[in-house]
């Protein structure tokens, strides 16, 4: 078995390990092993389904060293009037150019693609060639790093868990750009981003409301994208910011919390007559909520029992369907609820969102602390989890954690300037606006009420544990 050395040993080249190395890289003389079970970097992109765009503006996704797109507001469709929103396309050629153009240059980062993890011990770490089965052991002088622990679930690698008839027709959305004939009516499953997406990109390519069908159990509550811009729109989002902290320190559970949001327009819903309980931290446009208003067609179940030729089963019950209908399976968890583990441990690092919403901000923040030679204690004071439990009544716990996050990482004078000037944060812009009443005016609101935001957090966060 080949053996070899290195500083860093890391699992996964999605997002997360792509940030996490390129900070790592970037801000010391580490060497660096990547594994991936795919071809290349880029994680779930590379199998996402044809017409997936990022949740939020490009301008602020990827890796710190390397733009992604070109900052363009688009003009046209959808995202009219915000920052572009890479495709699935733009994202693994990016990451393949950060790998060819940045990683292996530098002579510190090696990529072993098509390779398992297989796990390790005392000696080093297994990883199999998935092409030939062969062997090498890697033994890394610092940390192993997992960077799949929050991995997304997807809908073209997984298995829906109920049973269908065979000749009943059941598709990801990666299929609907094949289908070659006109379908009765679609069947759309699931009540999440990919769901979404799938809906208003129907709805965009012509197809009547009237012929979709939407299965959703618990509608999410959303980011309203206008106050997710960055650059020169940075108002809305230092305006998010503000009411988030405002809701924060007057909520009183979690889905008060978001009902606050909404009623300062930050959050969204579906359909105005039925509360949201689930949250994943997705973004959509006013326009989007718009179009999935028209269809009407919406059976309120949360389980998929069973598909058959002339009708489906929900725990509802049963509902009749047509003989050329097509249903597509969103029910692939998206961004998956991982419990909190501490980031930094003796010998490993576990990659978790660390900012709220914001994966690779909080990948590389993480790459870039590991380089400041602080205690592990002190990285992971820095750093507290944010879990993402899909359920908007954690949202009080997920807004506590993100706060003290973002303020022992603002006030340490080693992380601060960077976290602050990193390309990966949405806020970068802030003080090039800070003559702009709306940032200001937000600043001076965060300011006021943080502190009643810690006390009412911390005192919701004991009364919900108790
Ligand atoms: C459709 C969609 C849109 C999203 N949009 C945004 C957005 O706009 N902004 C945002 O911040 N987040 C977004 N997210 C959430 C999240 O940031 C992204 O999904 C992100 O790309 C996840 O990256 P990851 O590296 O954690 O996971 P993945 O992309 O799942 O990568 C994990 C990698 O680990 C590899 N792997 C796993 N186990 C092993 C093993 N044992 N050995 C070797 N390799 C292994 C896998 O092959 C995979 O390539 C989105 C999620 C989805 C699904």
């Amino acid at each position: 078995m080949r053996e070899i050395e290195t500083d860093y040993l890391v699992v996964g080249a999605g997002a997360s390990g792509m940030a996490f190395a390129d900070a790592l890289v970037a801000n010391s003389d580490a060497e660096v092993v990547l594994v991936d079970r795919r071809h290349r970097p880029g994680g779930h992109w590379l199998d996402a389904y044809p017409f997936v765009r990022l949740h939020q503006p490009s301008a602020y996704y990827g890796v710190d060293s390397r733009a992604l797109g070109h900052d363009r507001i688009d003009e046209h469709g959808p995202n009219a009037g915000f920052y572009e929103r890479a495709s699935a396309g733009e994202i693994c050629d990016y990451y393949a150019r950060v790998l060819d153009e940045h990683l292996l240059p530098t002579g510190r980062v090696q990529f072993f693609g098509m390779s398992d993890h297989r796990g390790g011990n005392g000696d080093g770490h297994l990883v199999v060639s998935l092409l030939d089965g062969s062997e090498t052991l890697v033994k890394p002088r610092r940390k192993v790093v997992d960077a799949t622990y929050v991995r997304s679930e997807i809908p073209s690698r997984h298995v829906p868990g109920f049973t269908v008839e065979p000749g009943v027709t059941l598709i990801p959305p990666n299929g609907l750009v094949d289908l070659a004939e006109p379908v009765d009516r679609f069947t759309v499953i699931g009540a999440g981003k990919t769901a979404i997406d799938t809906c208003v990109w129907l709805l965009e390519a012509g197809v009547d409301p009237d012929s979709i069908r939407w299965i959703r159990g618990r509608d999410p509550w959303q980011f309203n994208r206008a106050f997710t811009q960055p650059l020169d729109l940075v108002g809305g989002y230092m305006r998010l910011q503000a009411c988030w902290v405002e809701a924060a320190a007057a909520a009183e559970d979690g889905r008060d919390f978001a009902r606050r949001l909404e009623d300062a327009g930050m959050f969204m819903r579906i359909d105005p007559s039925t509360e949201p309980l689930a949250f994943r931290g997705a973004t959509v446009s006013r326009r989007e909520i718009d179009a999935l208003r028209t269809i009407e067609h919406v059976v309120r179940a949360r389980r998929v029992r069973s598909i058959g030729r002339t009708s489906f089963t929900t725990e509802a019950g049963e509902v009749r369907s047509r003989p050329r209908e097509v249903y597509v399976d969103c029910t692939a968890a998206g961004v998956r609820a991982a419990a909190a583990r501490e980031v930094f441990e003796p010998g490993g690092i576990t990659i978790q969102y660390v900012a709220v919403g914001f994966l690779p901000w909080s990948a590389a923040m993480i790459g870039f602390l590991e380089t400041t030679g602080l205690s592990d204690e002190e990285k992971n004071r820095l750093c507290p989890p944010v879990v993402f439990s899909g359920d908007a009544a954690d949202l009080t716990g997920l807004a506590y954690a993100g706060m003290k996050g973002t303020v022992a990482r603002a006030r340490h004078e080693g992380v601060g300037p960077w976290s602050a000037a990193t390309r990966l944060n949405p806020a970068r812009a802030m003080l090039d606006h800070i003559d702009d009443a709306e940032v200001a005016d937000s600043l001076a609101s965060i300011i006021e009420q943080t502190p009643a935001a810690f006390e009412n957090l911390r005192h919701v966060t004991d009364r919900g544990r108790r």
